[in-house]
């Protein structure tokens, strides 16, 4: 079973029932609702048909609703393309947009930026050099060739941008977020951790406990500020497209390693993002290096890994999951799962549950279990288990349907809905039965963790059953 979870962003290629239900069979995990381009109508259909289709296919996929965040553009004369050459002086001005004038969205650029800084339109794909500046305007030198189209993203490499964190159209964003009951909540362009606490605070408003707020890594005041970010967040996505251009490209991969480091030793949810299978957009196969820039991530230990175009608006939805699931197999079947704890797992043993939960993976890696049973209410014990990174899976028992759906990025964990179990007798024999609908037993062992007196403390015990 694959421990590794798959988030797949939704978009014009899979809209629609059918195609939901096919992401599901093929593997996806987590539904992800870019706001950038979704409307409010668009996003409220996709989360209903999945929650249908849960109950339907019983599964407990989750939603992840990501802002679009404080993301400059410029804007073109009437909305029109304009193409440019190598060479070409364009200007970037506050004021109206004219043949060779585009019109950004941020009056303060001009503030922000001086004579020789570099700036990037369309994730990277158009360069441009400040050649000068006026009170109005950016006069700009265009390095290579390209087409600015209407809306074109903007970044401006390795400079801090004064630009609020949060406008109006996020705050709204997050609000409807909260209000159609999202698992998880993803941050575009954090710049610290105040812009997270700000956040959350504003989810307390709402008397939202249980949204888990996941910070995207997208720019250089994050990583300044990673340590920071990482303790006040539910988990972490490196989003890769604009980290890449926010820095330079060749600083992705190793930032990328300490990223995933941090935040798995602080027992935090961590996300790779963005053209993992890219090519399948267009093709039935994937490159080598995209098949190994998907198995590396596991080889790293992410909770997850996501597609973005390859779903949203690829041509190849289905394959493009099913291939990922493959990859994943493949990889955590070649993994050494005690090394992969030791390097891997959390450093906090100092709770009673987690202490029990790195004993459980423990002892299921030495006996080679089939799988681990986690009584759970809230969800904790079973994010412990797997902060350790087990070999088996980890089915977790649970009466709550959004623990269950909240569990849906944590490495290995697979949420099953029980009635609540009132002994630990109930605990051992309806968590074994929950098992074997899933997995063949004969001649193993499974382990199985939770609380005694039930639901009265923490996970305090595990038991080791052996079965014939
Ligand atoms: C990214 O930049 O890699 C990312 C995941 O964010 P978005 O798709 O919103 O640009």
């Amino acid at each position: 079973m694959r421990k590794t979870k798959i988030i797949c962003t939704i978009g014009p290629s899979t809209y629609g029932r059918e195609n939901l239900k096919g992401l599901m069979e093929a593997g996806m995990d987590v539904a992800r609702i870019n706001m950038s381009h979704a409307t409010y109508d668009q996003a409220r259909t996709i989360i209903y048909t999945i929650r249908e289709l849960n109950k339907e296919l019983n599964k407990n996929v989750g939603i992840l609703v990501d802002t679009k965040g404080p993301e400059l553009c410029l804007n073109t004369l009437n909305g029109q393309d304009y193409p440019v050459q190598a060479g070409d002086h364009i200007i970037i001005t506050t004021e109206e947009a004219g043949r060779n004038k585009f019109v950004i969205n941020y009056a303060n650029l001009i503030d922000d930026v001086k004579k020789g800084d570099r700036i990037t339109l369309g994730d990277g794909k158009i360069e441009l050099v400040v050649i000068d500046e006026t009170l109005e305007d950016i006069i700009c030198e265009v390095k290579n060739s390209g087409t600015i189209r209407n809306g074109i993203g903007l970044n401006v490499p390795n400079i801090n941008i004064n630009i609020d964190f949060l406008s109006v159209a996020d705050k709204n964003d997050i609000a409807f977020a909260s209000s159609i009951d999202a698992d998880f909540l993803a941050l575009s362009f954090v710049k610290n951790a105040n812009d997270v606490l700000d956040i959350n605070d504003m989810l307390i408003s709402f008397r939202n406990e249980h949204m888990q707020i996941i910070s995207k890594i997208e720019n250089k005041s994050a990583i300044e500020d990673l340590d920071n970010i990482i303790k006040v967040s539910d988990g972490i996505m490196i989003a890769r497209g604009d980290l890449g251009v926010e820095i330079s490209l060749e600083d992705v991969p190793h930032l990328q390693k300490k990223i995933v480091n941090a935040s798995l030793k602080s027992n935090k949810i961590c996300i790779v993002a963005t053209e993992m299978l890219s090519s399948m957009e267009c093709n039935l196969k994937p490159t080598r290096a995209e098949v190994s820039d998907v198995a590396n991530a596991v080889i790293e230990g992410v909770d997850a890994v996501t597609l973005s175009g390859e779903t949203a608006v690829g041509a190849y939805p289905i394959e493009t999951v099913e291939t990922m699931n493959r990859i994943i197999i493949n990889m955590e079947n070649n993994l050494d799962y005690d090394k992969f704890k030791n390097d891997k797992g959390c450093n906090n043993e100092e709770s009673i549950t987690a202490i029990i939960a790195s004993n459980v993976a423990d002892s299921a890696n030495k006996l080679n279990s089939k799988a681990i049973v986690a009584s759970s209410l809230s969800g904790y014990t079973a994010k412990m288990i797997s902060c350790f990174r087990p070999k088996c899976p980890i089915i977790v028992t649970t009466p709550n349907v959004q623990t269950a759906r909240g569990l849906s990025i944590n490495y290995g964990t697979i949420p099953v809905i029980t009635p609540m179990f009132n002994s630990t007798d109930e605990i051992v024999e309806n968590g074994l039965k929950e098992v074997q609908k899933l997995i063949p037993l004969e001649d193993s062992t499974v382990i199985i963790t939770g609380s005694f007196p039930v639901n009265n403390s923490n996970t305090n015990f595990m038991k080791i059953e052996k079965i014939d």
